[in-house]
């Protein structure tokens, strides 16, 4: 650390304690940092904890932060949360990534949030099949065994005493939090069963007994509770408002900021203001102004010899005792009589008791029953010497963050001495598994204020460094493991975490495929598909190759064929460049209809049933260094348009719409506000205002009145999917009825992306021209039908489809077409733009009909 930050720190430190006149912390004395004081103080606090607390969810997002957050930061206890999912079917409110990519995406926003809440993440690495209505249709996809067998494993690894979860069972929201909730109560007995799940009982997994389990209590809902006995509602209350002494922040403010590491899910509320009004929403209670209500959690199932918990509780593990001998063993130690947490401005006191604790063997247990708990409060000794010694070790590469397996790559270990004492060094160690370890010698000593920079170089870096593409794939995060054994005046060995900064990444990396999908139609087949691939070269030097796009031993006659090159670009790319390369890829094609639906007939490679896959990679085919799916599905869609159409959109959240359209071969051009506020829109024979278009470009409400002018003149204006609360007319927000006539949305969706489809109007031209659109066309949906359903419209408007999820009552709102003027009004609460990404047929059917209706006939 240099010195400028140093004296950042320090100013920060006195800020704070000005701030916060009732800090019960001493002031330092030493150099210590605001930073290395809270870091001590929690060490210390831990030791004084040998509980762990979990908090159970579906999602990333879905645990409860603020709880976490006190057990750990205000208690000291171990806490864990578990996801059922990486919650890859989610939407992503920031970038384009969905399904498996925004996944990955989630797991890291979720391990930014731990951080913050002090929390260790694990996953189920369930299925998140997007938005499920019950907790039968989640048990149905993800195996209602399979989900219980992993959630019990995980039960019998980390040995929670208490579980805590915001998902109820009487709750009747997301099918995913149903079945979680239903997951919990069972896995509370089973873990505990050794009848249940047998085989897991191997290599140090055993069963286990949670305490407790304590489910969320919003507003003054009931919540189930079946197995308390003795009566009575045993309530634990955890006051978010209650500021953390040591970091000057109230809880809950720590628990927006985690919040706020998952980006992809927001906007979240910015302010504490917002915070807590959005809280008072989600809890149904109230609360003084400016503050947050209490959070509450009903007791619904013990343990049958669990301890009493004591009335008005708020700590879920009150009352909870060990057995007299292991009370004994792991009885919190103290300096003095006082605890350790009251030295945390004198470190080397700390340090010099704790080598000392130690050698005496505290938290030694031979006691084998209890062992695992010992171990985890001996890891927490081991932790709070580390921090007291002042020793830091940081593993970074020499140049940049990430290195390139295969390439002469050379690390650095950054070692700083930040107590007052001489640091003696003696090696580092490096383990991925039992088998897969490395030692590094390194004896030399570094003195008060100083730091060392130790090459590394050797086959270090599957070590250190998992592949991200790892992240999906198993449902413990990959954690690095590496060690520096240190000695502090000569002390017995101090075992300093290294912390990892270093990425391994492949030497060239295929970041996009744009488009990632592509559908062809009559009007297309021949038409060359320009393909832009971003390519980033890892390498230190110039990255010089072939990077190709071809189809894969196709079959041709009746025998394979080889590789079919269809495009090859060169690429020179100069050391850690990222640049887009284009490939025109024709097909050398014709569309065939057929018995047996579209086909492509093409001299090179005879007759292709659609789909297919046109794969991209450098060259000689090998998948060198591409980690993600460096393929693009290809399909042939019978979707006819009426001559020569011109359509303009605004464009919604991602190029599904373009891709769509260029696909059916019309004319597309991108509208800006000023385009529409300009009104020279005559010339477009469609116009299309894509998903939630009135809230990402707001000012389109109040040139909206150009779009209605541009339809009464003879233009068909068609609008996709809105939020109710982004659509109907609001005065606090300046928006009037956005549609020409009368069109109120309400909060109904259609999840079972199969459920029937009926024509309310068969012979109605939108149905009809230029492609007839029947049940067919419905079929092969991906995740569901639509969203925010229209509840309230004017007899203008014709319905044209009717269609509900089981057992629920017919919407017929997803559809709606009016005549305006000389033009015409469509609006569609349907999910097009997932189908057209998925190359669903009937939805690019669909828009073709939808940007010719009025035209051309
Ligand atoms: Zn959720």
């Amino acid at each position: 650390m240099n010195r400028i930050t140093r004296t950042l720190f320090a100013l920060i430190f006195v800020a704070l304690l000005i701030a916060v006149p009732r800090a019960q912390l001493p002031a330092a004395t030493t150099g210590q940092s605001s930073e290395d004081r809270i870091a001590l103080y929690q060490a210390l606090l831990d030791l004084q904890n040998p509980w762990t607390v979990m908090c159970v969810a579906a999602h990333p997002d879905d645990e409860d932060g603020t709880s976490l957050i006190v057990m750990r930061r205000k208690y000291g206890a171990h806490t864990v949360s578990l996801f059922s999912t990486f919650g890859e079917g989610g939407q992503n409110a920031i970038g384009p990534e969905l399904y498996e990519e925004l996944g990955a995406i989630r797991a890291r926003e979720t391990m930014a949030a731990a951080e913050i809440q002090g929390s260790e993440p694990h996953f189920l690495g369930l299925k998140d099949f997007g938005y499920s209505k019950s907790a039968d249709e989640t048990f149905q996809k993800w195996g209602h065994e399979e989900a219980l067998r992993r959630m019990v494993l995980q039960i019998r690894k980390l040995r929670p005493d208490v579980i805590i979860t915001n998902h109820s069972i009487n709750n009747n929201d997301h099918g995913h939090h149903q079945a979680t909730a239903r997951l919990v109560l069972e896995a509370f007995d089973a873990a505990a069963d050794p009848k249940r799940f047998p085989e897991q009982l191997k290599d140090g997994v055993t069963t286990w007994q949670v305490q407790r389990l304590f489910v969320r209590v919003r507003g003054n809902q009931a919540v189930q509770n079946p197995d308390r006995q003795g009566g009575g509602e045993q309530i634990v209350t955890i006051d978010p408002n209650e500021r953390d002494p040591v970091r000057g922040l109230v809880y809950a403010e720590e628990a927006l900021r985690a919040l706020q590491k998952h980006a992809t899910q927001g906007p979240w509320p910015k302010t504490f203001a917002e915070f807590a009004a959005r809280f008072r929403a989600f809890s149904g209670q109230n609360a003084a102004p400016g503050q947050l209500p209490l959070v509450r959690y009903l007791l619904v199932r013990e343990a049958k010899d669990a301890q009493a918990l004591s009335t008005d509780s708020h700590n879920f593990l009150d009352g909870l005792r060990l057995l007299d001998d292991l009370a004994k063993q792991l009885q919190p130690p103290t300096i003095d009589g006082k605890p350790l947490t009251d030295f945390v401005t004198a470190p080397d006191r700390v340090l010099d008791f704790l080598n000392e604790a130690r050698g005496h063997g505290l938290f030694n247990t031979i006691t084998n029953e209890y062992a695992p708990r010992s171990f985890l409060m001996r890891m927490r000794l081991e932790s709070a010497l580390a921090t007291a010694s002042g020793v830091k070790a940081v593993l970074m590469p020499r140049n940049g963050d990430a290195v390139v397996p295969g390439e002469d790559y050379r690390l650095v270990l950054m070692i700083s001495n930040e107590g007052t004492r001489k640091v003696e060094v003696r090696s580092a160690h490096f383990r991925q598994s039992v088998n897969r370890e490395m030692t590094v010698q390194m004896p030399m000593l570094i003195e008060p204020g100083k730091s060392a920079r130790v090459p590394i170089s050797g086959d270090l870096l599957d070590l250190i460094a998992p592949r991200e593409s790892n992240l999906l794939t198993s449902t413990a995060l990959p954690k690095p493991h590496a060690d520096l054994y240190v000695m502090v005046n000569e002390s017995p060995i101090i075992v300093i975490p290294i912390s990892s900064q270093v990425r391994s990444l492949p030497a060239l990396e295929l970041k996009s495929i744009e488009p990632e999908r592509f559908v062809l139609t009559p009007a297309t087949v021949d038409r060359p598909v320009v393909f832009r691939v971003r390519l980033a070269n890892h390498l230190s030097k110039q990255f010089e190759g072939h990077f190709s796009a071809f189809l894969p031993n196709i079959p041709c006659g009746m025998n394979q064929c080889p590789n079919l090159i269809l495009a090859t670009t060169i690429v020179k790319l100069g050391p850690g460049e990222t640049r887009e390369f284009e490939l025109k890829v024709r097909l050398q094609a014709s569309y065939e209809p057929s018995t047996f639906g579209p086909q492509l007939t093409g001299g090179a490679f005879g007759t292709i049933k659609a789909p297919y896959m046109l794969y991209f990679a450098p060259g000689e085919f090998d998948n060198y260094g591409v980690p993600r799916p460096n393929w693009v599905r290809v399909s042939v869609v019978d979707a006819h348009v009426a001559a020569s159409l011109r359509v303009g959109y605004l464009r919604g959240f991602d190029d599904s719409l373009l891709t769509g359209l260029l696909s059916l071969g019309v004319s597309a051009k991108e509208l800006t506000i000023a385009d529409v506020r300009a009104g020279d829109l005559a010339k477009f024979n469609a116009i299309i205002v894509d998903n939630r278009v009135y809230e990402s470009q707001p000012e389109l409400i109040a040139a909206n009145q150009k779009l209605l002018d541009y339809a009464n003149a003879g233009g068909t204006l068609i609008v996709f999917y809105h939020k109710s609360d982004e659509w109907n007319p609001d005065p606090r927000r300046n928006r009037p009825q956005l549609a020409p006539y009368l069109l109120v949305l309400g909060n109904e969706r259609i999840t079972d992306e199969n459920a029937p489809v009926t024509f309310i109007e068969p012979q109605h031209p939108l149905l009809n021209y230029p492609n007839k659109i029947g049940p067919e066309d419905f079929v092969g949906w991906i995740q569901e039908r639509g969203l925010y359903y229209p509840k309230d419209w004017d007899p203008q408007f014709h319905a044209l489809l009717q269609s509900n999820d089981p057992g629920e009552a017919p919407l017929k709102g997803g559809l709606l077409v009016g005549d305006y003027g000389r033009g015409h009004y469509i609006y569609s609460s349907m999910v097009w733009y997932r189908q057209l990404r998925a190359g669903v047929p009937g939805a690019y059917r669909m828009l073709a009909n939808m940007i010719s209706y009025g035209h051309g006939k």
